[in-house]
């Protein structure tokens, strides 16, 4: 795992300088001018190297149904996914292979996937997520994304309103299972961690919250939820609890320097305030947000609060992509039509600042990855700035995230090991993959799902329309 990229543009403080890289034993080991050769040359002329971006917020298995539901708010987006028909492991394992493809191609070399688990196969459909991400050779943080209370409970009033069969499984099941999953596939060496990931306090109890700051007390793992993404949610928040989500978590200890939320669309200042003083992560997820009608999240507020903030592509069924180019593109330039004062807008080269060491901040790896540091791990994309989408030649940053540019990712390397040349993924055969994706689905359109039409008079009540 050694190379040394020749003559490739790095941004520095007040702009650009060419030079090379070394990269030895999988770290950078050097960055100067005129280096030494050591393994492979690869040919940085007109080409910009950056650290690789964390695409923090995904679920994979839900590309298999991208585009398929129709403009919904989120809790009825939900009741039509509920619907959709089942899958198997190895479409776990064909999912998790395209959404490390696509985030690799738009410049990721983490992502975090809150794995949706197909019921009493919990296990299994981890391990297909680990084999896929172990074979295109991404870094994965895998949180398995758990719950414990029925899907009604989700909706204002839908605990005491709609009736509903108890979940399946208890908080303490599902924390016995993580346990295994934790002691089975946590690997951080090897680029593969678990986290621990409750779906939000919109299906879980505190006994669930609370059992996984446990484990991740134990084993010194991560944390990882949703968030106030929508303003039902800040009801239901109430309702619950007599206060705001952010206050309720923050006293049962779950918020914390280890903990990244995804969404946080619906806080109130002192929620902010909050989140800055426990030192929690958000993750931007400006599409689904728009996608789902859940709101613009005040990712100004939180930067100036103090919060750390990253990008996340968010499941491919609210997306519908797995971009991360174009997360970051429009979770940049969103907030410039929100916050008046310019001179707190997201610049291109902030927005990279965020995507590759916000990312690594929020899953706490930002002593070994998310800058072109020396000493730091090679997660690195090397872009191609010749391509039209990106010319005339202006400002590499701003082309690459302003633009939108196609085929920019010319190599890739996680760990220091190659996982994109010339453009091209070299782990796996990509076109095996788009013909198995292919084969195994079909054009179709689908019609109002059960579940929708039992629960959107409900929802339509307690939202007021
Ligand atoms: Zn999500």
């Amino acid at each position: 795992m050694h190379f040394t990229v020749k003559n490739c543009l790095i941004n520095v403080t007040n702009g650009y300088i060419t030079t090379d890289v070394q990269i030895i034993d999988g770290k950078i080991a050097a960055i100067d001018s005129n280096l030494p050769i050591i393994g492979e040359v690869i040919n940085g002329e007109n080409k910009l190297l950056l650290p690789g971006f964390f695409n923090a917020h995904t679920h994979s298995s839900e590309m298999w149904f991208r585009a398929s539901i129709p403009p919904l708010p989120l809790e009825l987006w939900l009741a039509s996914l509920y619907d959709s028909p089942p899958i198997n492991v190895e479409q776990v394992y064909l999912t998790a292979l395209g959404t490390a493809v696509e985030t690799v191609l738009s410049g990721g070399t983490s992502v975090v996937d809150h794995l949706i688990l197909l019921p009493g196969q919990e296990l299994e459909t981890i391990a297909a997520a680990v084999r896929a991400y172990q074979e295109v050779g991404i870094r994965a943080f895998i949180a398995p994304l758990i719950q414990d209370e029925p899907f009604t409970y989700c909706f204002p009033n839908g605990k005491s309103q709609l009736e509903d069969t108890p979940f399946h499984a208890t908080a303490q099941d599902i924390l016995k299972m993580m346990e295994t999953a934790i002691q089975r596939f946590h690997d951080p060496a090897n680029g593969m961690n678990i986290l621990l990931g409750p779906t939000g306090i919109q299906l879980c109890t505190d006994d669930l919250f609370i059992g996984c700051l446990e484990l991740s007390d134990r084993y010194n793992l991560c944390l990882h939820a949703h968030l106030l993404e929508t303003k039902a949610q800040e009801k239901l928040a109430q309702e619950k609890y007599g206060c705001t989500a952010v206050e309720h978590l923050q006293k049962i200890g779950f918020l914390t320097h280890k903990t990244s939320l995804a969404h946080c669309v619906w806080l109130t200042d002192n929620d902010i305030k909050i989140l800055a003083e426990t030192q929690s992560t958000v993750v931007h997820n400006p599409l689904s947000n728009l996608r789902l009608g859940s709101g613009i999240a005040p990712v100004l507020k939180y930067m100036q609060a103090g919060v750390n903030v990253s990008f996340g592509c968010d499941g491919s069924c609210s997306n519908d992509s797995q971009n991360l180019l174009e997360a970051i593109k429009i979770g940049a330039i969103l907030h410039n039509i929100t916050d008046q004062d310019y001179q707190t807008w997201i610049t291109p080269h902030k927005s990279v600042e965020m995507a590759s060491l916000g990312g690594a901040k929020g899953l706490k790896v930002d002593d070994k990855l998310g800058s072109l540091t020396v000493g730091k791990i090679a997660d690195l994309v090397l872009y191609d700035l010749t391509d039209l989408s990106l010319l005339p030649r202006t400002d590499p940053i701003g082309l690459l995230i302003l633009g939108r540019p196609d085929h920019a990712v010319c190599n890739a390397w996680v760990n220091g090991k190659k996982i994109v040349a010339n453009g091209e993924i070299t782990t796996i055969n990509v076109d095996h993959l788009k013909q198995k994706l292919f084969n195994l689905s079909n054009w179709q359109m689908r019609q109002k799902s059960p579940t929708f039409m039992k629960l959107e008079p409900h929802y339509r009540q307690v939202t007021g329309l």
